[in-house]
């Protein structure tokens, strides 16, 4: 290869442009990012209209479409598939079972193991698919959330996993994955105190709206509040928020969650029945007669005859499980001791 001698030889050893050309260059980049910026908010110039609708052409209060599925993973104890939006997310509840590595085991009670992450391909920048402390996070919350509506003291020294695949996402992520959790628990059979039910909250544009996408997150002034209930006792098991609000529009946001939450408390149970109604449980030949045959269809409970048929899951009764529980123990101490013992003195 020929070297240009020539120019080698002409050009200062550290070459440095001269100050005019850096000036220039300084002004070019700067006219670009204006552009750039320009053209951004011009995009995003609006976030609610002078009448009250929002982009995507909701109300103020408005939720974007849900649609719930139970039971959509055989291999699974329970199971979920929810949109909400264009949120779409894949729960798999596995439990209880046993627990492994064994000293994550509670002699009082079952451990809850919620696992949250998003696929690659979930959103429009590929996603890292290590686990983040995003992801971390949501997990960690997500998990104590559940824990309060299920009775975990009936199954010490297990697990319950819980598996949430997000397939696609538009914010609001977490909360639509709890929600569908909730529902593969129950699914799962897993004895509840309540559902739990999630929603967001917040504000974009000055105004405070419901259920927030993506764009409204993003806005400049946003408020964004991650809520979720025991929707029948309204006790808050997670609350999550960014930005900055005043005490009294953070009560009035709250308010505005639980009235809204409801509508979503009815979504998961009218998946939770529609699922139970297509599970016909498989039966050996004559066992449905034996079932619906008068003296074997019923039984003696607390000194009433209760039927044997599967009962409604969703009319629960706390007071079944809490009250009652330990009635024979209390009347007589020694009643444990005798069932190990066989009964003997
Ligand atoms: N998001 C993203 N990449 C990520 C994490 C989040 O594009 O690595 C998007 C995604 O649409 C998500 C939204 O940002 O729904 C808001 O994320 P946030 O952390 O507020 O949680 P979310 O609102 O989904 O519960």
């Amino acid at each position: 290869m020929k070297f240009d001698q020539k120019v080698l030889v002409n050009k200062p050893k550290s070459y440095q442009p001269k100050k005019n050309e850096d000036e220039k260059i300084m002004a070019k980049d700067a006219k670009e990012i204006k552009t750039k910026k320009t053209a951004k908010s011009e995009e995003k110039l609006w976030w609610v209209d002078s009448k009250g609708k929002r982009i995507d052409g909701r109300g103020l209060n408005d939720l974007r479409n849900i649609k719930i599925q139970a039971g959509v993973l055989p291999n699974a104890d329970g199971s979920c598939y929810l949109e909400w939006g264009q949120n779409k997310v894949l729960v798999s509840v596995n439990g209880p079972r046993e627990v492994l590595p064994k000293h994550q085991a509670n002699p009082y009670k079952a451990i809850v193991r919620y696992t949250y992450r998003m696929a690659a391909f979930s959103v429009t920048e590929r996603k890292n698919p290590r686990p983040g402390r995003r992801e971390t996070e949501i997990s960690k919350v997500s998990g104590e959330a559940l824990e309060k509506a299920i009775f975990l003291e009936r199954f010490p020294n297990t697990a319950i996993d819980i598996f949430v695949e997000v397939l696609d996402a538009n914010a609001g992520t977490r909360i639509a994955c709890l929600t569908a959790a909730a529902v593969a628990v129950a699914d799962a059979g897993i004895p509840m105190r309540d559902m739990v039910s999630g929603i967001t909250v917040g504000r974009a544009d000055g105004k405070w709206i419901v259920d927030l996408n993506k764009h409204e997150e993003d806005a400049p002034d946003a408020v964004d509040m991650a809520v979720a209930f025991l929707p029948n006792t309204k006790d808050v098991t997670l609350l999550q928020m960014d930005g900055e609000i005043t005490p009294e529009d953070f009560a009035a946001l709250m308010k505005t969650a639980a009235e809204n939450v409801e509508k979503v408390y009815e979504l998961q149970k009218k998946a939770l029945k529609e699922s139970f109604e297509n599970k016909k449980p498989e039966m050996v030949p004559g066992m449905e007669d034996f079932m619906n045959s008068t003296p074997h269809a019923e039984h003696e409970e607390h000194g009433e005859r209760v039927s044997l048929k599967a009962k409604d899951p969703l009319s629960f009764d706390a007071s079944d499980y809490d009250a009652n529980e330990n009635t024979e123990l209390e009347e007589n101490p020694d009643a444990e001791h005798e069932a190990f013992d066989g009964g003997k003195e």
